[in-house]
């Protein structure tokens, strides 16, 4: 079997491209280790900057989006026991976010790949990719306790950070950049409706606290825990006493209701360079990873995902590799100034150990700052927006 462009994995980043490379007229076939259903339901990212909407409504796949995604035009922040809310919309010249969630994301792209006579090989996980650096990549995957090969004109490596692309290729090409937090994220998923129509970041003594939502009848929370920490220890009880203790303010009233999911999630910043080798790109998590406090990973797959389609459309429309050629530099560019973001967020929200009473004093100095200057302001809304795409 032979195609132009051979996506490994179906997140985000890989369906986006296959959607936008057949809207091009580029044959391309996406291997995915996992179900179709498993990938449908799995629960990750859920706040859009207006780019990333835009670029889904300008696809075609942004119906579903547009009709039920939670327009969110501010972000409240909490801390000394009060709400702080930025006005986001205001701040940044009239761009605002959008809460819709990463599932509904992936069910839309598959639906479209779908309909339109898409190959996605679902259950079928890639175990190496041969000829990186020849002319023709092939993708070696298992199917039903067969192996199979895929020939490809270029690959797509969109596997996430746990995937297979990035370590085929060869040592010494790749600089790492790594920074690992030492604390996790308790994530749950409750059949309530969220407190308040705002996202909510709280910085209390006890840890960081977030509040968000997937729909108006289901919130996403998230409590910073120790590392080592097991979901099972946390009970419901444990989990809504700490989330009513951290997110307190006058007016607010949390609500609860049955946790459909709990999970733990370890904190990273990492990012390699360059993300291309041969005739493989990488996009999205296979690439980088951002610590989820500024909801930015889903985001930044997208901002990759068109530099990457435009630079096939160029090639195989009109012959030119010049914007392939700097896929990388082009996608590094905003890749850092997101990473940056995320980074100085996580580490003015979180409690480690060990902070002295001066490191303290800097977070809230920082937390007071941008929600009471506005040139400080934003700067947040600009980057909680979403900053502009070269291509
Ligand atoms: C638990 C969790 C919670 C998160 N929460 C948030 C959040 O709240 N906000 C936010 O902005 N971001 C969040 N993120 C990050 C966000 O979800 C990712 O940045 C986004 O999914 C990136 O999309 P992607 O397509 O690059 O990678 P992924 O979504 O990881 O997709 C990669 C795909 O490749 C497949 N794959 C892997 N290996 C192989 C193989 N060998 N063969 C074939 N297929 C393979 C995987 O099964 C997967 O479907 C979270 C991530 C995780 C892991």
């Amino acid at each position: 079997v032979r195609t132009q462009v051979g996506i490994v994995g179906a997140g985000p980043a890989g369906l986006l491209l296959s959607h936008l490379l057949y809207r091009a007229g580029i044959e391309s076939v996406v291997i995915e280790a996992r179900s179709r259903d498993h990938v449908e339901q799995r629960q990750r990212a859920g706040v859009l900057e207006q780019g990333t909407v835009e670029t889904l409504i300008a696809a075609g796949v942004g119906e579903r989006l547009q009709r039920e995604g939670m327009v969110h035009e501010g972000i409240d922040f909490r801390f000394d026991g009060t709400a702080h809310r930025i006005d986001v919309k205001w701040l940044s010249g009239g761009r605002v976010v959008t809460v819709y969630a990463q599932t509904e994301i992936v069910r839309d792209l598959i639906a479209a790949r779908v309909g339109d006579g898409g190959v996605i090989l679902f259950a079928s996980e890639v175990i190496c990719i041969d000829d990186i650096d020849g002319d023709t990549p092939v993708i070696r995957f298992r199917h039903d306790g067969s192996e199979h090969t895929l020939a490809c004109e270029y690959v797509a490596g969109c596997d996430g950070f746990r995937g297979v692309c990035r370590d085929a290729i060869p040592e010494g090409v790749l600089t790492t950049y790594r920074r690992d937090y030492p604390f996790a994220w308790l994530g749950i998923l409750a059949e309530a409706p969220p407190g308040s129509h705002e996202v909510i970041y709280a910085y209390h003594d006890n840890g960081f606290a977030l509040q968000s939502m997937r729909s108006p009848r289901v919130s996403r929370l998230y409590l910073q825990c120790p590392l080592d920490d097991d979901a099972v220890d946390w009970s419901d009880d444990r989990i809504w006493s700490e989330l009513h203790a951290r997110l307190a303010a006058d007016g607010f009233a949390l609500r609860e209701g049955p946790i459909t999911q709990k999970a733990i999630t370890g904190m990273r910043s990492f990012v390699v360079e360059p993300m291309q080798y041969g005739r493989m790109f990488l996009a999205g998590d296979a690439a980088h990873i951002v610590p989820p406090t500024g909801a930015k990973g889903l985001n930044a797959a997208v901002g990759d995902v068109r530099v990457l389609a435009a630079g096939f459309e160029e090639f195989y429309r009109r012959g030119k590799s010049d914007l392939l050629a700097r896929y990388s530099d082009i996608a590094l560019r905003r890749i850092w100034k997101v990473e940056r973001f995320a980074a100085s967020l996580c580490t003015m929200l979180h409690r480690f150990d060990g902070d002295d009473a001066f490191t303290r004093r800097m977070q809230l100095a920082d937390l007071a700052m941008i929600t009471s200057d506005p040139l400080a302001g934003m700067i947040y809304a600009n980057n909680y927006a979403g900053l502009p795409f070269e291509v």
